[in-house]
C-alpha cells in the first residue's frame, strides 16, 4: 500500500476539511432563511443538482443534517460504492460556503 507521505499529499483529514468545510451537524433548519436554494455538486461524478430548502424541510425535517442528506443523496454514486481513496466522490455544497 503506498504511503501518503511519499507522495507529498496533505493528511486525509486536512483534505477532507477543505472538501466538506462546513459544521457536520448543521441541519436543514439552520439555513431556513440564509438560501432559498441549495446546490450539490460533484466535479469527479459530474453531479449537479440544485434543490430548493422548502421542499427539503418539508420532506426531511429542519433537523435533518446536511451531511446525512448529502449521504443519502450521493448513496449511488459509484465513486462512493468502490471506495477507492484516490477516487471518491466529492459531492459538496458550494453555497454553504456563502452563509456560513
Ligand atoms: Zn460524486
Amino acid at each position: 500500500m503506498p504511503s501518503i507521505r511519499q507522495n507529498g499529499q496533505k493528511s486525509p483529514s486536512l483534505m477532507l476539511r477543505r472538501i466538506m468545510p462546513q459544521d457536520p451537524a448543521l441541519t436543514l433548519g439552520d439555513l431556513v432563511g440564509k438560501v432559498r436554494m441549495l446546490r450539490v455538486e460533484c466535479g469527479n461524478c459530474g453531479r449537479i443538482g440544485t434543490y430548493s430548502l422548502r421542499c427539503l424541510v418539508q420532506h426531511y425535517g429542519r433537523e435533518q443534517t446536511i451531511l446525512d442528506w448529502k449521504d443519502q443523496l450521493t448513496a449511488d454514486c459509484p465513486r462512493r460504492v468502490n471506495g477507492h481513496y484516490s477516487d471518491q466522490c466529492r459531492a459538496r455544497c458550494p453555497d454553504l460556503l456563502k452563509v456560513l
